[in-house]
């Protein structure tokens, strides 16, 4: 039995762990497929508060884990299959593939979430050279540059409008002639000249040279015309999904399936199991934000394991 198990390494299950190892709770890290998360496929961080000239991301991920790692935070490989929560008190009981069954009395849910992608040709191998699902954390790049933005919901407004701040050309495909967007967002993004827009169109293939982005093949609707829009970058944002699917319904979440928290805290509905991080949170999606509730769970996780230590710790994994 473990005092507490936290799942997945990105900024807020690597927070939770650094407070909770320095509070000797001896937390057991498990990593799935994507060790340190999002971060880790993104290059320079100059928003993280503490690095005046930036870090890169997985840089900062990998110093994070060390700092856990230093109070005795243990890691280990693994995908977790299925946990099971229905007793509603703990132990809570995790299959994790390649370690087996894993019992313990709290549980961190900071898996996050994983940007959609469109999944046409050229687009996955040119992450990182001109396509991008997060314009915050590369939008400084394209200053003077020509850019697209796929997607006609709320991400693809705000951040076709963040992205003037440095683009010299912002145009937004979109599958669509309507916008899924809120109005007073369209109406933003209408209103920026900067912006230009190809709507009822389709993107079927990323173009690139050996080095970088160089454009996009879309279809229009309409007309099955195909045509080619250079430009220096693609930013997909046609939204995110949350990784909760091991759940198994077995945690309360909102409409578009975010793990939902008592307000102020990372408690969620089942008592020991927090939530933190993007898995939580469709709104901020930073680093910093998700650092933060990492740092509430394991705070939230201390206090209940304090209260309720009732269980024999000692039979570590
Ligand atoms: P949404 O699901 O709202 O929009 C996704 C967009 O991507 C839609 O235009 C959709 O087209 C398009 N899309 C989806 N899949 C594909 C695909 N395979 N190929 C091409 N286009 C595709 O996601 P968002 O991330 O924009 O927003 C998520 C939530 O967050 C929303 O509730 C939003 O309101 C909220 N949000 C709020 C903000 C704010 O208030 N400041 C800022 C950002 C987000 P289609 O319409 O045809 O399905």
């Amino acid at each position: 039995m473990r005092k507490v198990v936290i799942l997945g390494t990105g900024p807020a299950g690597l927070t939770a762990a650094i407070y909770l190892a320095r509070a000797n709770m001896e937390p057991l890290i498990i990593e799935g497929n994507q060790p340190g998360g999002q971060l880790t496929m993104t290059t320079e961080v100059e928003n993280f508060p503490g690095f005046v000239e930036g870090v890169m991301g997985p840089e900062l991920m990998d110093n994070m884990r060390k700092q856990a790692e230093r109070f005795g935070a243990k890691f280990k490989r693994g995908w977790v299959n299925s946990v099971d929560l229905s007793s509603e008190k703990p132990p809570y009981k995790l299959q994790v593939e390649g370690l087996g069954e894993i019992e313990t009395e709290a549980l961190i849910i900071s898996t996050g979430a994983s940007a959609k992608l469109l999944n046409i040709p050229g687009e996955k191998e040119n992450i990182g050279r001109g396509v991008s699902t997060c314009a915050t954390c590369d939008g400084f790049f394209f200053r003077g540059k020509k850019v697209i933005i796929i997607g006609g919901g709320d991400s693809a407004m705000e951040e076709a409008n963040f992205l003037t701040k440095f683009a010299s050309e912002v145009r937004i495909v979109n599958r669509r002639n309507e916008l899924r967007a809120s109005k007073i967002m369209q109406d933003r993004a209408k209103e920026n000249e900067k912006i230009t827009w190809s709507l009822n169109k389709t993107p079927i293939e990323v173009l690139a040279d050996e080095s970088k982005v160089t454009g996009l093949k879309v279809k229009d609707n309409e007309t099955g015309e195909e045509e080619i829009i250079e430009t220096d970058g693609i930013f997909i944002a046609i939204g995110h999904s949350p990784n909760t699917a091991f759940l198994n319904k077995q945690v309360n979440t909102d409409q578009t399936g975010y793990i939902t928290v008592n307000p102020g805290s990372t408690q969620t509905n089942i008592p020991g199991v927090f939530a933190c991080g993007d898995v939580q949170d469709s709104k901020y999606r930073q680093a910093i934000t998700a650092a933060g509730t990492g740092c509430m769970a394991a705070l939230d996780a201390e206090r209940y394991l304090e209260g309720n230590a009732v269980h024999d710790w000692s039979k570590t994994l």
